[in-house]
């Protein structure tokens, strides 16, 4: 099976898989003072330091999490009610953990008002609507990714972050998809969001960054873990997980980022190799910076082939979802000008730490046949 489905979900790295075991044989809560309690403690501390040494961050600031949706959602109820946040400024390309809460806390909260801020169509933020929406009154906290998952499209958060501070606004980055694969910085921020299992850590798991200042209200409350900003018992294992993965990714990198460089490799092959064979093909972003691993492919009369792929021993993703038998194209290509019929033409190629050539060539081989296949039945 050739598994080029990593931005849905990586494999498990196998320190990861090892740090797991070791943490759930531990069996003590890293609330207890006694022995067993402190050696629970001390894995939340590490998972917490190797998570901030991945995104530049203090691991004060780090809280564990079940995933970026929980912390998404945290960041964006916590900002509001305890900022006296009126307005959300939120990308259009933003994952559903961020666009759902915004939307539902612009229908909830008497007063709060949300604008969705447009891209280009390489898929990158467009700063001018950003900087026209950061003019007018009220507290503002803007969300925008650090790459989109679709795509691989980087977004300039070095000049958003400016732009940002500059208004006084508040900002929310979604590394989940960057992280990994660029540096990370936090200190840009006032929240970052991280998920576990897009590292090759556990799904289940993942992490909110909160700059030291920055209003949160817990969305979760009861006991007082993690500084009284998410309550529960931790999920030891999954940050023990979570913990590892990012040292892993850190250690596979420290030399030049040549794990970062062998990715690349392999996904710039594929392209070149996916273009030879069908000229039509289209890679969504090609324009603008993207992450090393992701590959948004649009090859027109080869429509909802994921199936088809998976019948040939392929995992990729679609760049449309269909429910009811009625096709929905992806927000994020929609928001980068593509028509519906193109989102539904579209594939997404992610690669990753077990990715090799053999993956990218069976994708490629997968969809030639199925494009042959699609023109002799156009010719019959
Ligand atoms: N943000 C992005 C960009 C994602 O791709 C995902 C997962 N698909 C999430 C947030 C949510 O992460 P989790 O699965 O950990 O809830």
């Amino acid at each position: 099976m050739h598994y080029c489905d990593h931005n849905a979900t990586a494999p498990i790295r196998p320190e990861s898989r090892d740090a797991i075991m070791a943490a759930l044989t531990i069996g003590g809560n890293p609330s207890s003072v006694h022995a067993r309690g402190r050696a629970a403690r001390a894995v939340m501390d590490g998972a917490r330091e190797a998570v901030a040494r991945l995104t530049n961050a203090k691991a004060d600031n780090v809280i564990v999490t079940s995933g970026a949706t929980e912390s998404n959602c945290t960041a964006l109820w916590g900002a509001v009610e305890a900022g006296g946040v009126t307005r959300l400024l939120v990308s259009a390309i933003e994952h559903p953990s961020v666009l759902k809460p915004a939307r539902e806390i612009a229908e909830r909260i008497p007063g709060v008002n949300l604008t969705i801020l447009p891209v280009t169509a390489e898929g990158v933020l467009d700063l001018n609507a950003l900087r026209d929406a950061l003019t007018g009154e009220g507290k503002t906290l803007v969300a925008v990714m650090a790459a989109n998952n679709e795509t691989g499209v980087i977004q300039p958060v070095t000049e958003i972050s400016r732009i940002c501070r500059a208004a006084n606004a508040l900002l929310l980055v979604d590394a989940v998809t960057a992280a990994g694969k660029i540096a990370l910085d936090a200190t840009l921020c006032d929240y970052m969001t991280l998920s576990a299992h897009k590292l090759g850590g556990p799904q289940g798991a993942g992490a909110l960054i909160v700059a030291d200042g920055a209003p949160l209200n817990p969305l979760i409350t009861g006991g007082g873990q993690q500084k009284g900003r998410r309550a529960g018992t931790e999920n030891l294992s999954g940050a023990a997980g979570m913990g590892a993965a990012a040292a892993a990714v850190m250690a596979a990198n420290a030399d030049n980022g040549e794990e970062h460089a062998r990715i690349l490799g392999v996904r710039d092959d594929f392209e070149a190799a996916l273009k030879q064979a069908l000229p039509d093909a289209r890679i969504m972003g090609a324009g603008a910076q993207r992450l090393c691993n992701t590959s948004c492919v649009c090859l027109p009369g080869l429509e909802n082939i994921v199936i088809a792929l998976d019948l040939d021993g392929v995992c990729v993703s679609s760049g449309s979802s269909c429910s009811s038998g009625k096709i929905t194209p992806s927000h994020a290509l929609t928001a980068m000008g593509m028509p519906a019929e193109y989102a539904a033409a579209s594939i997404r190629v992610s690669f990753g730490w077990d990715s090799t050539a053999a993956d990218a060539d069976a994708v490629v081989q997968s969809l030639v046949r199925l494009h042959a296949r699609a023109k002799s039945r156009v010719a019959a």
